[in-house]
């Protein structure tokens, strides 16, 4: 279900077919409205840094450990009598990483700005590139486009593996629920990005891929081309998009930004807004 008409989505987003060339640009002042020559977006791709890189590339390493690690002391723990539970678990993991991908995302496109010290360049950066370059993510590689989200599940995998060590086994058993929960929760929070990048590859996909985006198991390009209709305020979900239809029914997004500017006075998506305007 789409909360905008097919039109719009056509004539208010990025044609994503032609992820190099984009050569839709402003009729008035004959400057690219999207893509990798816009002005913003160049600038935003430049600040990329070193210092960024190697902090993806140690998260991820961590990241990975601690996976293996602790998804052979599920199976090891595994209490198949109670599969129906694990599963309830799982479910509810993955239905709560695709709110997180809508917090967060929402979060990072509404507020803030890139010139906040440290969190500005590390963390919205990437946000305020997606809109005007939305398929600049299909040109970054594994680190570059999962880094972040691997890096953010360290601290609670690394917990999770010290109860595994120092638990007894009666322990273990009282918190497995707890843990696939959790579990699951990290897998999809660490795969949120890459989800997001098939939702924007138009080529080239493997069949195993799209079939998943067909069935809505991970995020279908269609359903994520809504949140790409300026001015990015719907659909922010991109794990599974699950929740992107209830959330927009019940108006939650709009009630909590209305909220937020009562009491601070800020506006929603000024900085991103500003960045779309960028012209040199
Ligand atoms: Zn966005
Ligand atoms: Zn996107």
């Amino acid at each position: 279900m789409a909360s905008k008409s097919e039109d719009d989505i056509l004539q208010n987003s990025m044609a994503e077919d032609d992820q190099n060339g984009n050569e839709s640009v402003n009729a008035t002042a004959q400057i690219p409205r999207w893509g990798p020559q816009h002005a913003g977006a160049k600038e935003l791709a430049s600040q990329y840094t070193r210092g960024k890189r190697i902090q993806e590339t140690v998260g991820l390493s961590l990241s990975f450990f601690l996976f293996a690690f602790n998804f052979c002391q599920l199976i090891y723990h595994f209490q198949p009598e109670n599969w129906y539970i694990i599963l309830a678990c799982a479910l509810g993991g993955i239905l709560t990483a695709d709110f997180f991908s809508g917090l967060v995302h929402w979060g990072a496109d509404t507020w803030g700005s890139v010139d906040l010290p440290v969190l500005g360049k590390g963390f919205i950066r990437p946000f305020r590139e997606h809109h005007i370059d939305p398929t600049s993510i299909t040109r970054h590689d594994f680190i570059e486009t999962n880094g972040d989200n691997f890096t953010v599940t360290v601290p609670f995998l690394a917990y999770m593996a010290y109860k595994f060590v120092t638990f007894s086994p009666e322990q273990i058993y009282q918190a497995y629920y707890w843990e696939c929960f959790v579990f699951l929760l990290a897998i999809f929070v660490s795969l949120t990005n890459q989800f997001h990048k098939w939702s924007h590859t138009y080529f080239g996909l493997p069949r195993w891929i799209t079939l998943l985006q067909d069935l809505h198991i991970v995020l279908p390009r269609k359903h994520h081309r809504i949140h790409h209709v300026a001015p990015h305020e719907t659909y922010f979900c991109i794990t599974t998009g699950w929740l992107n239809y209830p959330l927009e029914k019940i108006k939650f997004w709009t009630t909590l930004e209305a909220m937020i500017e009562s009491a601070t006075g800020y506006k929603p998506r000024s900085d991103d807004l500003k960045w779309a305007q960028k012209t040199k």
